[in-house]
C-alpha cells in the first residue's frame, strides 16, 4: 500500500537456539536481532562454533528457533512446521554448499532438475527451465556432463543453477568456496556478485576474508552473537593477470 513501508525480506527477533543433549545445554543463538533488505549481499564470518550454520539453518528454514520471531517476507515463518517450512523453502530460498552435493551418477541437466520434480512442474518444463539455468551459470555446454567430469568450480556453479532454478528470492551459501582454490572462489564470487546485480539477496557464510571482501555487507558473529555489522564497498571479483597466469 501507498506509504506504507515494505518489510525487511528477512527479520530475525529476539532469536535464541539452545541445542539439549543428555546432560548439556548449548546456547548456539542468543537473542539474534537480524534484518536483511532484499538485494544484500551480505557474507557471515566468525571462529568455528560461533554459531554461523546455527545461524544459516534457521534463515533457510532448516531448523526452528527454540525462542525469538523469524518473519520472512513479512510471515512469522518460526512457528510453522515442518510441511509448510518446506514449502516456504521450496518456493523462496536457494542453497549452496561447500561440498555441492550433486548426484554423482547424474547428468548436470537431471542434478539442475532436481528440485523441480519435488515442485511438480512438467517433464518439458523442468528441462527447459534447468538448461536455462545451467547456461546462466557459464555451463551449456555442459549438461549432459557428470560431476566427476567437471572440475570444482563447474561443479559449484551446477550447484548455483540448482539453488536458481526454482527462482528464489534469497541465495543462502555455507562455506561455498571451501572445497576451491583461490582463483575458481575469484570465479565463484563474480557469478554471485551478477546474480546480485539482477536483483537475487545473496548471503554467505566463509572463513576468508578475502571471499568476504566480494561482498557488500560483512556481519560477524561470536559465541552466538552479532559482534559487527558493516556495509562495505565490494571488490569487484576480477581475476588478476597474476591469478589467471597460475594453472
Ligand atoms: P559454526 O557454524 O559457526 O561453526 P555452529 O552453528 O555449527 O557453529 O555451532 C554453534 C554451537 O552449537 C557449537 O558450540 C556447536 O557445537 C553447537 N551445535 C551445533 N549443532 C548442534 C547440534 N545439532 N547439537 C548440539 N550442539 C550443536
Ligand atoms: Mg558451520
Amino acid at each position: 500500500m501507498e506509504g506504507m513501508r515494505k518489510p525487511p525480506l528477512i527479520e530475525l527477533r529476539g532469536v535464541s537456539k539452545i541445542y539439549r543433549t543428555e546432560d548439556v545445554e548449548v546456547a548456539a543463538l542468543r537473542h539474534v536481532d537480524f534484518k536483511v533488505e532484499s538485494g544484500d549481499f551480505v557474507s557471515i564470518m566468525g571462529s568455528s562454533g560461533s554459531g554461523k550454520s546455527t545461524l544459516m539453518n534457521i534463515l533457510g528454514c532448516l531448523d526452528r528457533p527454540t525462542s525469538g520471531e523469524y518473519l520472512l517476507q513479512g510471515i512469522d515463518v518460526s512457528k510453522l512446521d515442518r510441511n509448510e517450512l518446506a514449502i516456504v523453502r521450496n518456493r523462496t530460498l536457494g542453497f549452496v554448499f561447500q561440498s555441492f552435493n550433486l548426484l554423482a551418477r547424474t547428468s548436470a541437466l537431471e542434478n539442475v532438475e532436481l528440485p523441480m520434480l519435488y515442485a511438480g512442474i512438467s517433464g518439458r518444463e523442468r528441462h527447459k527451465r534447468a538448461k536455462e539455468a545451467l547456461e546462466r551459470v557459464g555451463l551449456g555446454a555442459r549438461l549432459d556432463h557428470h560431476p566427476r567430469q567437471l572440475s570444482g568450480g563447474q561443479q559449484q556453479r551446477v550447484a548455483i543453477a540448482r539453488a536458481l532454478v526454482n527462482r528464489p528470492s534469497v541465495i543462502l551459501a555455507d562455506e561455498p568456496t571451501g572445497n576451491l582454490d583461490s582463483r575458481t572462489s575469484i570465479e565463484v564470487m563474480a557469478l554471485f556478485q551478477e546474480l546480485r546485480r539482477e536483483g537475487l539477496t545473496i548471503m554467505i557464510v566463509t572463513h576468508e576474508p578475502d571471499v568476504a571482501s566480494y561482498t557488500e555487507r560483512l556481519v560477524v558473529v561470536r559465541d552466538g552473537r552479532i559482534r559487527s555489522d558493516q556495509r562495505q564497498v565490494a571488490q569487484p571479483a576480477v581475476l588478476t593477470e597474476l591469478e589467471e597466469a597460475s594453472p
